[in-house]
Parts: structure tokens; C-alpha cells; sequence
């Protein structure tokens, strides 16, 4: 087959069994890869009711159909499950080299099943695939782990998922490390490995992926990579990386500052880029990128390849954490034991907020250095009483004493460091995504006004349409001017096929919809489309938008135009003519 393996590996950890089926060609042309297509493995084999840490429940990993060839910004590899932080349908998407090593040993993704009785990793050495013992790798952090897993390959450069100590303890923000920096990181994918007694999966390939025309695929490449992907709009991702938005962000008002009371950082200029670049190490890219966004940093003995945006902000700003150092040491802290960054950050800094308002003493206090760092380990060890409490994340620590009013989350899920006050859209966003807070399916803050409402719920309907496709495709988040079109003519010089942008819109579309139907068979309703309190209630200090709230009667006017432009009813259940639009409307769950 051009561009896709053909084959998918199943492993059944009860059974102790590895087998591969044929890739499901029918589907291909519906949901194309990586989100789409474990969406529609996902949702296949297991029912909404399942308890994501249940044998019963499986884990989907897909590659994407342009995933190691040579398309820059392409490679990326998704997770589907259902999230045991969320209750939710999830998807999570690493980048790095994973995904083509995978496809070069002959696989499009993995079926994970069951539950081994004892811990075990997985062996991929082109077609020999073995389950291994990984007793001896048990309580090991991810950086360890992954050398182990190298080792026990026998090959320099193999590439490797991993787990630490938190997802063994099922902590449901655990997450899986991969080439020691990059991550499955939101949601608890590494505590749906741990529930399966899964340390990790190592991987080495020598196989590589057709395509149907050579020279036209490295024409069509080379042509988009010099007059779109290398432009001014995207080139901030090789000069400054993620960091860059520490300025964007302030400058704008929206910077989530002392657990969301304030949208901007009066000392920000110790977290932002230039703290980075005087701090940088050197760069690194995933698979065929030009732009090499992650940088190596270093403070003193403290060293990682990061810290990202997203960290800077909610371990840091949010935390009122100024010490580029401390936020390093945070980060590494995170990658090896085993958490996710934002949702670890986001919960400190929740306790924080309740130690200093007198609702519980945590010992924690904003911009308070020792005892934040402490408290991870303490998270992820389960070692303490407030580390246990932490462990639970935002909404069922806030639950616990009484503070649900400072809890920052949309279905459980904490959210990302973009205040909604200071932008209506990125609350839009937050509310109807499918996996509760995300940045990823719609990221409207560079909107004219961004407290238009109307304006707001259309560019959030588009962009969630159009980056379920463009996760389906595997590319990163930072090719920020691709679009349909050029995904098409790309898939098409590698399939050898036809493909329209018309039909990828469509599939974008229908891979939205059909994790809606999942969440409502879960149980969600449209109740759960909304926003914390504190968003709603508490007007905003500080910055450009202080004194704003996203109040309950216009985030209830967005949320039903939101629906209506879907096509979905006032409750937000999608309608029989538009399942028949998209082909869903014979699909059970
Ligand atoms: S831009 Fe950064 S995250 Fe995206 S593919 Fe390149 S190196 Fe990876």
C-alpha cells in the first residue's frame, strides 16, 4: 500500500498474545489516520461505558499516512482512549521519532488489551514482537526506563514509550515519556498503561513507506515546505519556540497568573524567551522538521529540553513561581516521574490559592519554591496525605474541602494557559471540546475581537473541524498556515489517489462528531459544556482585560450558537440529518 503499512499489531495482555490484522481499508478514506482512525478502532471495540482503567478497556496508538516519509511536520502519532481523569473520549499526540520507527517495522498502530498479571514492556523488533518481563524496571523513572528498554533492544537509537512512577500508581494525570523529553502528556494515558501492567513499548524498524510517484511527492514537498511551512508566520517555532507566547499573552491580558486571578505577570521576564535563549543549551527536532522547536536549557545543574510554554505558565506564572530554575527542575521532575506538566501545575497551584485563602493547609504558598517542588515527587510517590490529595488533580481535590469555586476545569480536565475572560473564544473552546480545557482543537487568541461572540463560536467550529483532520494527518500544531489543500495535493502525490480538500473537511467534521456521540453515551450532557466558576463570577485582575468575567447568560448564548451552527439540538445531541451527512448515522456505540 502507498503511505500506509496495511497491518496493525494487537496485543492482548491477558491472553500474553501478539498477533497483526490487516488494516481496515474501508475506513481509511473516512477517517485517514492517527486520531481519525484509532477514533474509529477505539469506538469499534469498546463500549462508552468502560472503565478506563478496566482490562476491558484497550488503548489505541496510529500513525498517520505521511508519518515517515519525508513531509516535514508530519509525524506526529496519536493515543485514543477513554481518559481516567476525564470520563472522556481522549486523544493525545506525541511527537519525535516513535511514529515512523513504527511504521518502518511494518506497523500503521497498536490494539492494547487486557491486563498482563505482572509488569511487562513490549518488543517490537521489526516482525518479531515479544511481551517481556519488566519486573525489574518496576518503580523506575521514565529516563531510566527508556535506557533500559534500549538495552534490553540491543540497539543504539531504537525508540521507546515509556512510564514512571506515577502512572504505576495510577494517577489519573500520568503520562507516558517518549526519547526522554516528549509526551502522551494530558489526560492519564500513562495510568491506562499502568492499569495494563505496561512500562512500555520499545521499538526498531528497517523497513520505510512508499509512495506511489516519487518525484511528484518530493516535488509537492520541497513546493510547500519553501513557499508555506518556512514563512514568517511559522518561523517563530525555529527562532523562539513556545515561550514566545510568555510576551503574546501578557501583552494581550490572558496570561493566567496566581491560579487564574490575573491575566498578566508583572515579572514575566523571567520565564520569557529571552530567559530561555540566555538559558539554551542547543536544539532538537522530530522526524524530517526544519524547525527543531525544542530547546535544551540549562540553570545552573538544572537541565531539560524545555520548558515549554504551557509549563512556564502553569508551573510557573500560575504558581507566581519566577525562578526559571525552579520551573526547570519542576519539569524535569515531571518527565521522569511520570506527570503531566499542566495538570501537575494547575493543581499546586489550586492548593496554593486554598492554603493562602485558609480553606486547607497544604504548607504550599504561592511562589514558594521548596515545598512546590517537593510536593511532586510527593504526587507521584503517593508518599504524604497532601500528595495523595494532589494526586486526585483540580476538581476532585477542589470537591474535597469545599473550594469547587477555585477549581480550574471543564470536565475534570484543567485548563491550559489562555485566561477566557481576556478571550471569549479560547472559552468557547474550553467548554465544547471533547476532552474537557484544550488549546489544541481550536485556538482562536489572535481573533480582531475577542469577546465577539458570534465571531468567536464560527472560528471555533472551524478550527476544531479543521484540526481534527490535521491530527488525523499527523502534522504538528506549528505548520499553523496548512490547510486542506495542501494536505490534499500532499496525500494525493503519496497515495497515488485523488483526495479533495472537500472530503478532508467532511472528515474532520465527522471524527468531531463522533467523539460527541461517544461523550454522550458516556454519560455527558450539555451541562458539562461550560466553565469554572471563577471564569464566570470573578472579574479578572490585572491586564488588559481586568475587571471582565465570561458570565453565565453569554457563555449559555455561545454555547447554543454553537450548537445551532453544528447542526445539534439545544441539548447539544447531533442531528439525524447531519449524522447522514457524515455517515454516522448507522454507527452504534
Ligand atoms: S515544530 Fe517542533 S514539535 Fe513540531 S514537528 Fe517540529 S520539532 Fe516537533
Amino acid at each position: 500500500m502507498n503511505l500506509y503499512m496495511g497491518k496493525m499489531l494487537v496485543v492482548d495482555l491477558s491472553a500474553e498474545s501478539v498477533t497483526t490484522e490487516p488494516l481496515r481499508a474501508e475506513w481509511l478514506r473516512e477517517y485517514w489516520g492517527a486520531w481519525g482512525l484509532a477514533l474509529a478502532y477505539y469506538t469499534d471495540a469498546v463500549s462508552p461505558e468502560v472503565d478506563p482503567l478496566a482490562p476491558e478497556n484497550a488503548v489505541v496508538i496510529m500513525t498517520a499516512p505521511l508519518c515517515g516519509t519525508l513531509v516535514p511536520l508530519a509525524s506526529r502519532m496519536c493515543l485514543v482512549s477513554k481518559s481516567p481523569h476525564t470520563g472522556t473520549i481522549f486523544e493525545s499526540n506525541v511527537g519525535g521519532s516513535f511514529g515512523p520507527e513504527l511504521k518502518y517495522a511494518g506497523y500503521d498502530g497498536i490494539i492494547i488489551k487486557g491486563r498482563a498479571s505482572s509488569p511487562v514492556f513490549l518488543k517490537i523488533d521489526d516482525d518479531r514482537v515479544s511481551i517481556e518481563c519488566a519486573e525489574h524496571m518496576a518503580g523506575q523513572g521514565i529516563f531510566e526506563t527508556e535506557k533500559l528498554m534500549e538495552a534490553a533492544m540491543g540497539a543504539h537509537g531504537a525508540k521507546t514509550l515509556a512510564i514512571g512512577p506515577a502512572a504505576e500508581n495510577l494517577i489519573t494525570y500520568s503520562m507516558i515519556g517518549s526519547e526522554s523529553y516528549r509526551q502522551f502528556g494530558r489526560g492519564g494515558t500513562g495510568a491506562l498503561f499502568g492499569s495494563k501492567n505496561l512500562k512500555g513499548i520499545v521499538c526498531r524498524g528497517t523497513g520505510g513507506v512508499r509512495v506511489a510517484d516519487m518525484a511528484r511527492f518530493l516535488e509537492r514537498t520541497d513546493h510547500y515546505t519553501k513557499n508555506d511551512l518556512l514563512c514568517d508566520d511559522n518561523l517563530w517555532a525555529k527562532t523562539d519556540g513556545t515561550p514566545i507566547l510568555v510576551e503574546v499573552t501578557n501583552e494581550m491580558g490572558i496570561h493566567p497568573t496566581r491560579n487564574y486571578t490575573k491575566g498578566f505577570n508583572g515579572r514575566k521576564d523571567r520565564l520569557n524567551s529571552d530567559a530561555i535563549q540566555a538559558a539554551k543549551l542547543g536544539n532538537r527536532a522530530c522526524a524530517s522538521c526544519p524547525m527543531a522547536c525544542g530547546k535544551f536549557t540549562r540553570v545552573n545543574s538544572a537541565e531539560i529540553e524545555g520548558p515549554e510554554y504551557e509549563t512556564l505558565c502553569l508551573g510557573g506564572s500560575n504558581c507566581e513561581v519566577h525562578d526559571l530554575e525552579a520551573v526547570i527542575r519542576f519539569n524535569r521532575l515531571c518527565d521522569d516521574l511520570g506527570l503531566d506538566t499542566m495538570t501537575c501545575g494547575s493543581t499546586i497551584s489550586l492548593a496554593m490559592e486554598m492554603t493562602e485563602n485558609g480553606v486547607h493547609d497544604f504548607k504550599l504558598r504561592f511562589g514558594q519554591v521548596d515545598e512546590y517542588l517537593k510536593v511532586v515527587y510527593e504526587i507521584a510517590t503517593l508518599s504524604t496525605e497532601r500528595g495523595r490529595d494532589l494526586a486526585k488533580g483540580a476538581k476532585h481535590l477542589a470537591a474535597k474541602y469545599g473550594a469547587e469555586d477555585l477549581s480550574m476545569e471543564v470536565k475534570g480536565l484543567e485548563m491550559p494557559a489562555y485566561e477566557p475572560r481576556g478571550n471569549f473564544g479560547m472559552g468557547i473552546a474550553y467548554a465544547t471540546s471533547e476532552r474537557g480545557a484544550c488549546h489544541l482543537r481550536a485556538f482562536p487568541i489572535f481573533a480582531t475581537d475577542p469577546h465577539d461572540i458570534d465571531a468567536l463560536v464560527s472560528d471555533v467550529v472551524d478550527a476544531q473541524n479543521a484540526n481534527s483532520i490535521k491530527w488525523s494527518l499527523g502534522f504538528c500544531d506549528f505548520w499553523g498556515t496548512i490547510n486542506t489543500t495542501i494536505e490534499a495535493d500532499l496525500m494525493s502525490a503519496g497515495l497515488g489517489e485523488a483526495v479533495s480538500a472537500e472530503e478532508l473537511d467532511q472528515a474532520g467534521e465527522r471524527i468531531w462528531t463522533l467523539s460527541r456521540l461517544f461523550n454522550l453515551a458516556a454519560g455527558f450532557t450539555a451541562a458539562d459544556d461550560t466553565l469554572p466558576k471563577k471564569i464566570m463570577e470573578r472579574p479578572l485582575e490585572a491586564g488588559r482585560h481586568e475587571g471582565r468575567v465570561f458570565s453565565r447568560p453569554d457563555l449559555a448564548r455561545a454555547i447554543q450558537s454553537y450548537y445551532q451552527l453544528r447542526d445539534w439540538s439545544a441539548k447539544g445531541i447531533p442531528s439525524s440529518r447531519k449524522l447522514a451527512a457524515l455517515g454516522l448515522d448507522k454507527k452504534t456505540l
